[in-house]
């Protein structure tokens, strides 16, 4: 088997993250290999637990709870990068993007020719399915390799 050398990690921040940043570490061998770590800022969903149907924020609110929330994953992704002990032989690249987490992976995937995606198996919006949503579309829609990472919310 060829060894991956171009990988996509797609984090959505939250506690498994790191769990599944080692996992994308220990499945790479060799020299010469690229990360792209990819958090993306879904902001219609980050509002969802406060959904009040009469309050209809102006334009101005609106790009500026983004630019909040943009600079918030920001620091988030810095300290899990932080965290994750990157060997030498690998080089990261990491990005916050906004839009529909599962469009912009797709995306980044065909962009930059990855030859593996890792994902959780579930997210914050897992409930106790086989596959979380975002994590199903990319199984279903990717150009290459995906490794899902087994996660706290998966049915055992
Ligand atoms: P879900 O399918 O939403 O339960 O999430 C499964 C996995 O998809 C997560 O563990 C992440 O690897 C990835 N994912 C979900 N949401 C995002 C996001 N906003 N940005 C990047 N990756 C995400």
């Amino acid at each position: 088997m060829n060894a991956y050398k171009q990988i996509l990690i797609a984090v959505d921040l939250s506690d498994d993250s790191q769990k599944v940043c080692q996992k994308a570490l220990e499945v790479t061998q060799g020299e010469n290999i690229h990360i792209f770590l990819l958090h993306v800022v879904e902001f219609i969903y980050q509002m969802g637990t406060s959904y009040d149907p009469m309050f209809y924020p102006s334009l101005d609110d609106l790009s500026e709870n983004e630019e909040q929330l943009i600079k918030l994953s920001k620091e988030k992704m810095a300290q899990l990068i932080n965290e994750m002990n990157i060997p030498t032989s690998i080089t990261l690249e990491s990005s916050v993007l906004s839009g529909i987490p599962k469009t912009e992976i797709l995306n980044l995937a065909e962009e930059k020719k990855v030859d593996l995606i890792v994902c959780g198996s579930h997210g914050r919006s897992g409930f106790e399915l086989l596959l979380g949503s975002t994590a199903n579309a990319i199984l279903h829609h990717a150009p290459c390799d995906v490794l899902a990472v087994r996660t706290k919310k998966s049915k055992e």
